[in-house]
């Protein structure tokens, strides 16, 4: 396949990983034939330096003319200043809005070489959970009506949750593709015990269900759900939900693998082009100094020759690769713990994985 990869690498650790992420890529693409052509654009506090805002023009035309997009992070104390429309983290809304992405899809793995990582149990994660949260990004609370208004006691503040079919319905395909990849089990999660909102939601999801008869389709209420993260990861395979249930569940389902150096992500739309990234910020305590831990941003790279180009034999190499070298004991700083010895630098993490590709 010939590819051409847009790179949004932004500030603090961002340059240095998504440089990980291509190095891998490029191995990638020798050893399976393929050609991938990498541009960089500028996003976050870097575009404001040099252009005066944090999303210019040519990064999101670049973007769209794209066949996918990598990101790194944005962000840092330089620009922490700056008011509203000027930040650097703006421009992450920017671009997903402009490429239309309205799904989240992210992965909470506790490795089993890592999980010591985990705050929970041994006896509650055994050797490992492996889940996929995919999250509709666009719609739901966070962007339908709201405002002041004059109620029984007083002036009050309203935001309004609405989702219509089109919207559920396709949120619930990505999510019952994504279960078709991976181990047939979809857990949708609502609150239709008292939304009326969740209730349309539940009856497309079992319409959808209908489609997918490989496919072991089961609701939960988010209370429940936010109490099974932490009492049984193990029984999730793909979890759909809303966008404000999502952004909840997917930062608890995080926080229980124990390393946030580790996690990928993406967010797609309806056409095959997304945007990768980790899920952490661009940690400017050790920016610059070859100390960040660059799997997550890697995994963002196996998840989009996944998900965006249907590569899974290169995408597997890619995760098998750094299952290879987390169990050889090979650690960067971040993943230490109470370990002793001296940790890997970010380009000798990315070395260790493509020696092992
Ligand atoms: P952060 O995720 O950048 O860092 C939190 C902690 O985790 C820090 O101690 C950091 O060193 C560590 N860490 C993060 N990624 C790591 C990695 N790959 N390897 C090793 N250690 C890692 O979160 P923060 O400190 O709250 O935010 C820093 C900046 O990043 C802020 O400006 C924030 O707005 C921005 N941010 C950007 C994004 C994004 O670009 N998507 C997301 C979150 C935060």
């Amino acid at each position: 396949m010939e590819l051409k990869i847009a790179l949004l690498k932004g500030d603090g650790i961002g340059p240095e990983i998504v440089d990980s992420a291509v190095a891998v890529l490029d191995k990638i693409a020798d050893k399976f034939g393929h050609t991938f052509d990498f541009t960089p654009y500028l996003i976050g506090g870097c575009a404001i330096d040099e252009t005066g805002i944090p999303l210019p023009r040519e990064t999101v035309e670049g973007c769209l003319a794209s066949d996918s997009v990598i990101l790194g992070a944005v962000g840092g104390p330089k620009w922490d200043g700056m008011a509203g429309d000027m930040r650097p983290e703006k421009a992450l809304l920017g671009i997903r809005s402009a490429m239309g992405l309205f799904t989240n899809l992210r992965p909470a793995k506790l490795y089993p070489a890592l999980r010591n990582a985990s705050p929970l149990k041994d006896e509650i994660v055994g050797d490992g959970f492996d889940l996929l949260i995919v999250r509709e990004l666009t719609g739901g609370i966070y962007f339908g009506d709201r405002g002041y208004r004059e109620g029984k006691y007083g002036t009050e503040a309203f935001d309004t949750e609405a989702y219509s079919v089109t919207e559920i319905e396709r949120i619930g395909k990505v999510a019952f593709e994504a279960a078709m990849k991976r181990n047939k089990r979809l857990c949708s999660i609502d609150k239709a015990n008292v939304l009326e909102s969740s209730r349309l939601w539940r009856r497309t999801m079992h319409e959808l269900a209908e489609q997918y008869p490989d496919v072991e389709y089961r609701d939960m209420f988010v209370d429940n759900a936010a109490m099974q993260l932490v009492r049984d990861p193990r029984q999730f395979d793909v979890i759909v939900t809303s966008n404000m249930f999502g952004d909840i569940l997917s930062d608890e389902a995080s926080q229980i693998t124990g390393s946030i150096g580790m996690l990928a992500s993406a967010s797609l739309g309806a056409s095959k082009r997304g945007l990768y990234e980790p899920i952490h910020g661009s940690a400017p305590d050790i920016a610059g100094k070859n100390m960040a831990n660059p799997i997550a941003t890697i995994l963002s790279g196996a998840m989009m020759l996944r998900y965006s180009f249907g590569l899974i034999q290169e995408a597997e190499t890619i995760e098998k690769a750094v299952d290879s070298v987390l169990n050889s004991g090979l650690r960067t700083a971040d993943l230490m713990g109470t370990d002793k010895g001296t940790p890997l630098s970010c380009t000798e993490m990315t070395e260790a994985i493509l020696k092992v590709i």
